[in-house]
């Protein structure tokens, strides 16, 4: 099957002009598999369609927030109804106190939440939080795992950083990644030893507690355990970043998922329903410290807009009243799971498959992938051969294996039979 991109390709060319690499976020421009990126004209469901009229099985969601598919018909009813009433008001709503109430429901630990408009944004604000409360400055972050692009995470990051092999970030001020210490992820050892080097300096762990932007990597059994026992014995306040996992793994999301408590939880992508929305949050006795109830400052102009408050709120809604949505996520993700293991099996290259819940990825690697660097050992010349021959069969996956897959509701076993169908032909060609 040969593809016709003929119009991604004259819009790519078009975009380079105006728009810096043709693109608002440097993943989707397909630097690191190489090729033109596919412009996207609609969705719906499971599937996408490209300016071209060419249908894609949709395995990125926006990168998540779409868990229950493209276009979902009660979240653009709500936005279009409120739309009537103004799109912002830069004033509060009790549709605000509505959103935040029904998140300190399904979350854990989340005892008050402030609103804003991207993963970004939460995470640089629950870092200030923890700078200011602990009045300390350093902080713990572990390689490959990315926390947005405010400067002081942008240091070892996974996802586009890695993507892109970026070593050190120029507009990153020195000054700034001083207070940036890394460990590698499911290294205990290293964090016990930077907590021992750096006493009583050090304001929070950050960590995702699945990861999922160095390709999906899970916790070893008793790593964030142990973090949550080092930061008890040091005073180090404990953030989960859950802008992927949150309301995926579960209603309550890694926390409720894995049995931990974090003092600050961030979330992004599905929180918004697939408008720009973040949020951060946690215990009373931190959340506090906030402006204008503490002294943190934090603010936006468009936080808690009203369109993006109803998205996400019905996204939320939907997903809080119907716990056997997750059940499916699990039982799909494992469908496709199961197929590609027997389809890679057949072929000569060694591969891992991680899997938690609904995200999933592939490694080419013959040794287990629990790290950062054990991601980028591996085969990835190989993963952009498979994701392009995935991506012209209509196999719509992540544009580098620093990525995790996200599976949505809407997707069919139908659709995991295509896939699994297409990742089949993939080995017998590379085979040959
Ligand atoms: C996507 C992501 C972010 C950043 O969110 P944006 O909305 O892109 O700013 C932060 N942390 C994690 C774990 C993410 O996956």
């Amino acid at each position: 099957m040969t593809s016709t991109i003929t119009k991604s390709k004259e819009l790519f060319e078009r975009a380079q002009k105006t728009i810096p690499g043709g693109v608002n976020s440097p993943v989707r421009a397909f630097k690191s598999v190489g090729g033109t990126p596919i412009f996207m004209e609609r969705a719906n469901g499971a599937y996408m369609y490209d300016a071209d009229g060419k249908r894609y099985i949709d395995f990125i969601n926006s990168w998540g927030p779409m868990i229950l598919g493209h276009a979902y018909e009660p979240v653009v009813k709500a936005i279009q109804d409120k739309a009537l009433q103004s799109t912002s008001f830069g004033a509060p709503t009790e549709l605000e106190i509505e959103m935040a109430e029904l998140i300190v429901s399904m979350a854990p630990n989340v005892d008050m939440v402030r609103m804003v408009s991207s993963g970004t944004e939460a995470c640089m604000s629950a870092l200030r939080l923890a700078r200011g409360y602990t009045g300390r400055n350093k902080f713990i972050k572990f390689e490959g795992c990315y926390h947005g692009h405010a400067d002081a995470f942008l240091v070892k990051a996974g996802s586009g950083v890695a993507t892109f092999n970026i070593q050190s970030i120029p507009g990153v001020t020195a000054g700034v990644s001083i207070d940036t210490l890394t460990a590698p992820y499911n290294d205990l050892e290293a964090v016990h030893k930077l907590v021992s080097d750096y006493e009583g300096e050090i304001a929070a762990i950050i960590v995702e507690p699945v990861a999922g932007n160095m390709g999906c990597i899970l916790p070893a059994p008793g790593f964030l355990e142990g973090l949550r026992s080092i930061c008890d014995k040091e005073g180090i306040v404990f953030i989960f970043d859950e802008v992927m996992t949150g309301f995926r793994l579960a209603a309550g999301g890694a926390q409720e998922r894995l049995g931990i408590n974090a003092d600050l939880v961030t979330y992004g992508k599905v929180i918004g329903g697939g408008m720009p929305v973040g949020a951060f949050g946690g215990k009373m006795e931190i959340m506090q410290h906030i402006a204008p109830l503490g002294n943190v400052y934090q603010a936006g102009t468009l936080s808690g807009n009203p369109i993006a408050m109803i998205a996400g709120y019905t996204m939320l809604k939907t997903l809080s009243e119907n716990p056997s949505i997750y059940k499916d996520l699990d039982e799909k993700t494992a469908y496709l799971h199961k197929g590609l293991d027997k389809v890679f099996s057949a072929g000569n290259e060694p591969f891992v498959i991680n899997r938690f819940g609904s995200m999933i990825s592939i490694h080419f690697s013959d040794k287990p992938v629990n790290n950062f660097s054990a991601a980028a050992s591996a085969n990835n010349t190989l993963f952009n051969r498979f994701f392009h021959a995935m991506l012209n069969d209509g196999i719509y996956l992540p544009p580098s294996a620093f990525e995790t897959w996200f599976i949505s509701a809407a997707l069919s076993k139908e659709d995991m039979d295509e896939t699994i169908e297409a990742a089949g032909r993939f080995v017998q060609s590379s085979a040959k």
